[in-house]
């Protein structure tokens, strides 16, 4: 897959426009032993998730890493200069369109509904644009999410494994992914074995451990 040559169509471009402008539904694929389970629960639009961590550093909930949280920090300045980068490109899209609203995500969504009107429009370009502010944001906002499963490994056949404590506890297995809307969840996942350092990445992959089989398809 070259990413120089791809070229982009009107459906990816109101695709990406959605995910940086609507709350989402993430499918949460859980697995009880035999029972599997996919929940879904509402995250907000991207943008405004990357609006809201520019005052969340004072709340190191969702943030990976260990952040220095007895040090109040009134504003998360990476966040600030991603939302006005993102903010001021949107604005100007809007001022050649014609259009004038305050807000990104409004402005996006204005600017998006304007482009439906241009014949022969060639998107590439700004769903390139568009991409690139997705992983910027997520980046920041959306460090990968992790799921244990139940069953044991088929490397090492380990139902359990010693963690970071020095205790024995059971489901070797853990998936990362990054749930992004377009696609399926799988495809930049990776599995990985804590007992054996087994890893599996990808959609055949991750296919091949039995799991994921209905989590893996977009609706
Ligand atoms: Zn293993």
């Amino acid at each position: 897959m070259s990413d120089t040559l791809t070229r982009f169509d009107t459906r990816d471009l109101r695709a990406y426009v959605d995910i940086l402008t609507l709350p989402s539904q993430e499918r949460v694929p859980q697995a009880f032993g035999k029972t599997k389970v996919t929940r879904s629960i509402e995250l907000p639009p991207l943008l405004t998730q990357l609006e809201d961590a520019i005052r969340s550093t004072m709340n190191p909930g969702k943030t990976a890493g260990s952040r220095m949280s007895s040090q109040m920090i009134p504003l998360d300045s990476d966040a600030l200069y991603r939302f006005a980068l993102i903010s001021n490109a949107i604005q100007d899209w809007c001022r050649l369109a014609g259009i004038d609203r305050k807000h990104p995500v409004d402005g996006l969504r204005a600017w998006h509904a304007v482009t439906l009107a241009w014949t022969g429009y060639d998107p590439t370009w700004h769903v390139e644009q568009l991409r690139g502010w997705v992983s910027l944001i997520r980046s920041k906002v959306d460090p990968p999410r992790t799921l244990e499963l139940t069953i044991t490994c088929p490397t090492c056949t380990a139902g359990v494994w010693v963690n970071a404590d020095g205790d024995t506890v059971p489901h070797p297995l853990v998936v990362q992914y990054r749930p992004d809307g377009v696609g399926s969840i799988l495809t930049h996942a990776t599995a990985r074995c804590r007992a054996c350092a087994a890893e599996w990445r990808g959609e055949m992959a991750l296919r091949s451990l039995r799991w994921g089989t209905e989590e893996g398809e977009q609706s």
